[in-house]
């Protein structure tokens, strides 16, 4: 059998034409694809503005810098992401700050960020970045009450969920990315992903403001929009209004998205179905925890889940993964607690911070899940997962 990885793209020929349609064209970047791609993605997603970036780290970085953050700045964010969500902060200059996990979500705990806001006067704190982790929607609108009552923004890190939702208080389905809670939201679009691109990137926001200063900032600061320059200049002129980066998305790589967009639902479908099974199995094992175990209709596709990952706890998670591996199932481990790297413990945080994602991290496994694992690799992971979990 071939080697299993934990997560992994699939490029259909449309794809492939799509990609050579554009190379064919006038526009390697900086073309009509990407705007397509934006309108699309917003469309999917329910919210009003997109813009594409150069990947999720530069999407990270330019909300970060319309949303001010600055030397003042402190930001609350999850230890148990991808190190980006709370690099974002650093790049300009704040400080960031972590609250634990709910150990029963892998999410960030809501009540430890109340008792963190709680503990400086108000106005320290300027802005929290939760993370959709592993697919599971944050659920935003309670955030957005904190959030309200502190003055602080929220800039949802959405990696792992496009198309994913949380049920609101009234029971409304409310799309990871929307904008209806979040100031500003991101998307990644790397390989593993759910949308792959190869590098890309999407904010989505319904906020025109803040929309205004992410496009001047994807190119450099500079405008070339005639409402925004004076009067009678010559058709060559341009200005550089802010100190702006280069973080654009080719062309060629929003025909490959589009494309990859179309298939999004079928994909997501699939995943979900891929978690049913595995969480059938799982759930009569004593030996495994499911993080996240989904309540599903009777069809067993009414979740809100968007797995990204399925990740399982069990005690012995260093044979387990080497096991796995001589068996070439690639599962992997997500993550690292943020806060516990080096770089991190230079800027005074410790092992010991955070028990909930310390401990987390200690079980955690994410076994193999993308649309196109097929039936029989998915019941060979099973059974070799069942194969060492019941005979230690
Ligand atoms: C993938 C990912 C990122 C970064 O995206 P890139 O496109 O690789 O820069 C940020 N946050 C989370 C949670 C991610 O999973």
């Amino acid at each position: 059998m071939q080697p299993i990885p934990y997560g992994k793209q699939q490029i259909t020929e449309e794809d492939i034409q799509a990609v050579v349609q554009t190379l064919q064209s006038d526009f390697l970047t900086q073309g009509p694809k990407i705007e397509e791609f934006e309108n699309k993605f917003a469309q999917y997603i329910g919210c009003v503005y997109a813009v594409a970036v150069a990947n999720g780290t530069a999407a990270l970085h330019l909300c970060a810098m319309a949303l001010g953050v600055n030397e003042q700045s402190n930001v609350i964010t999850t230890p148990i992401t991808f190190v980006a969500s709370a690099n974002c902060v650093r790049y300009c200059g704040g400080t960031v700050w972590f609250a634990d996990i709910d150990p029963a979500t892998g999410l960030m705990d809501i009540d430890k960020v109340r008792d963190l806001l709680k503990s400086k006067p108000k106005g320290f704190f300027t802005g929290i970045i939760p993370v959709d982790f592993a697919g599971l929607p944050v659920h935003l609108e309670a955030f957005r009450q904190l959030a309200d009552e502190y003055n602080l923004w929220i800039l949802e890190d959405a990696c792992h969920a496009p198309g994913g939702y949380f049920l609101d208080n009234q029971g409304q389905k409310q799309l990871c990315g929307n904008g209806k809670y979040a100031d500003l939201a991101i998307f990644s679009f790397h390989p593993v992903k759910h949308i792959a691109t190869g590098e890309g990137g999407m904010i989505t926001t319904n906020n025109k403001e803040l929309y205004d200063k992410l496009v001047l900032l994807r190119t450099h600061g500079i405008t070339k929009k005639p409402e925004l320059l004076p009067k009678d200049k010559g058709g060559w002129y341009y200005e550089m209004q802010e100190l702006g980066y280069n973080y654009r998305i080719p062309d060629i790589l929003t025909a490959l998205g589009i494309s990859q967009l179309n298939r999004a639902d079928a994909g997501l479908q699939k995943r979900r179905e891929i978690a049913a099974r595995y969480d059938e199995v799982f759930g009569q094992d004593e030996n495994i925890i499911i993080l996240n175990p989904a309540a599903y209709s009777d069809d067993k596709s009414e979740t809100g889940h968007a797995y990204h990952l399925y990740v399982i706890l069990v005690k012995n998670r260093r044979g387990l993964y080497d096991y796995l591996r001589q068996h070439h199932i690639y599962a992997q481990v997500h993550y690292i607690p943020v806060h516990t790297m080096p770089y991190y413990q230079q800027l005074g945080w410790q092992q010991g911070d955070f028990p909930a994602a310390e401990n987390y991290y200690e079980q955690c496994l994410s076994l193999p899940m993308y649309p196109t694992l097929s039936k029989e690799e998915q019941e060979f992971v099973i059974e070799k997962v069942l194969a060492f979990v019941n005979e230690q």
